[in-house]
């Protein structure tokens, strides 16, 4: 049975330290869906359709990644795609803390879908979507955050 672990976040931006958990992830699952959350209630700087090809460009050439985005709760989600697995990053405690009430939360849910956390490398520890934002709309320059092949300056923050 073929391994699929679905990867979901909110990617405003896709930084460095996610694509590092998810090529980690390509030696543990056979395919991976990036799948970034559409939280209709939740103000992102960058667009749903603009996250997704920004992590479509990183992953052209990686046919056992998929890029995708979903509603709703993240169990259902996987069930839907046969996706036995959720892979999640973790940099600091804090991390931790929230990660394992969601984790938590989803085992008591769907107890045979499991969690998979992959501790960032420490060079990827500082790097935070929140904080590459506040640099973009300060005109800084966060090309060194992000993977090579997202252009920042090609693409618009929504404010
Ligand atoms: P969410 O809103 O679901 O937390 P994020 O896009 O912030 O979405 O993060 C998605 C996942 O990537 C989370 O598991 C988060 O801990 C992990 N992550 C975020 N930044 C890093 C990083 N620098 N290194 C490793 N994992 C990270």
């Amino acid at each position: 049975m073929k391994k699929i672990a679905v990867f979901p976040g909110s990617f405003d931006p896709f930084t460095l330290g996610h694509e590092g958990i998810v090529l980690r992830g390509l030696s543990l699952f056979d395919e991976i869906i990036i799948s970034v959350g559409a939280n209709a209630l939740k103000k992102n700087y960058y667009s749903l359709e603009t996250r997704k090809a920004m992590i479509s460009e990183v992953f052209r050439n990686e046919p056992r990644i998929k890029v995708d985005h979903y509603e709703g709760l993240t169990v259902d989600y996987c069930k839907r795609h046969g996706a036995r697995y959720i892979l999640r990053g973790l940099r600091t405690a804090a991390d931790f803390e929230f990660e394992r009430a969601i984790g938590q939360v989803n085992k008591t849910l769907s107890p045979e879908i499991e969690s998979v956390f992959l501790l960032t490398v420490p060079e990827h520890t500082m790097i935070n979507s929140s904080i590459i934002r506040d640099i973009i709309r300060s005109g800084g320059d966060a090309s060194g955050f992000v993977p090579k092949a997202i252009k920042l300056e090609e693409y618009r923050g929504e404010d």
